[in-house]
């Protein structure tokens, strides 16, 4: 079977990609596992930084990569935290932190309007590290951000992100719908369609 590795060290990610991986007829390997490290995030967009991340995994292993760059774009802001997603907060950064963060800088934003938001998520698969023809797949997953966290499923942003037509937050749908509906499940679900001509 053909090896594919998971250019992502972030444990929440991992467990949905791996879920949404399963039955494809690939070994997945983790690039933690083979002691690869991560990449830098140098780039200006999810896009770039996900052929990066990619590049980077693929480089270090010899294998097939698939990178992810996902994040949350609020309208209001801009679209930010976006790319910076992960380390909103700065320097030691928690999910629980980056959503206090968000909840602050919102605070004095609010006219009372729902705060509209997405998901975005980038995979970006590479043959090798030099491959000048990435496969790209990307989707947006819309919601509103709440004023208070609200479940303990997921992980980043999820307690503060609330979808109006499940009547609930994306920290409170059961992990098989959310890997159903969400900006990764959808992006997974295009690659699923392209992965075997592709590689
Ligand atoms: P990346 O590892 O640079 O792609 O950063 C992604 C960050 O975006 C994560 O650390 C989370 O903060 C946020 N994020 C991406 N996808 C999700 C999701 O499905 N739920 C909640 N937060 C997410």
């Amino acid at each position: 079977m053909k090896q594919l590795v998971l250019a992502t060290g972030n444990a929440g990610k991992l467990k949905e990609l791996q879920a949404l991986l399963a039955g494809l007829p690939y070994a997945i390997v983790t690039q933690k596992s083979l002691g690869v490290t991560d990449a830098d995030e140098t780039g200006l967009s999810f896009v770039e930084n996900a052929i990066l991340k990619a590049r980077h995994a693929a480089r270090a292993t010899g294998l097939p990569a698939l990178a992810d760059d996902s994040g949350l774009c609020v309208d209001i802001l801009g679209g930010a935290p976006g790319i910076y997603s992960a380390r909103y907060s700065g320097e030691g950064a928690t999910d629980a932190r980056n959503n206090d963060r968000l909840l602050e800088v919102l605070r004095p934003l609010r006219g009372g309007a729902p705060v509209t938001a997405r998901f975005v998520c980038v995979l970006a698969l590479v043959r090798h590290a030099d491959d000048p023809l990435p496969l790209l797949c990307q989707a947006e997953w819309d919601g509103e951000i709440l004023e208070a966290a609200r479940g303990d499923q997921g992980f980043g942003y999820d307690p503060l992100f609330w979808l109006p037509d499940q009547g609930m937050s994306s920290a409170e749908l059961p992990r098989e719908r959310k890997n159903a509906i969400s900006h990764r499940g959808q992006a997974l679900q295009q690659l699923k369609a392209r992965i075997s001509a592709f590689l």
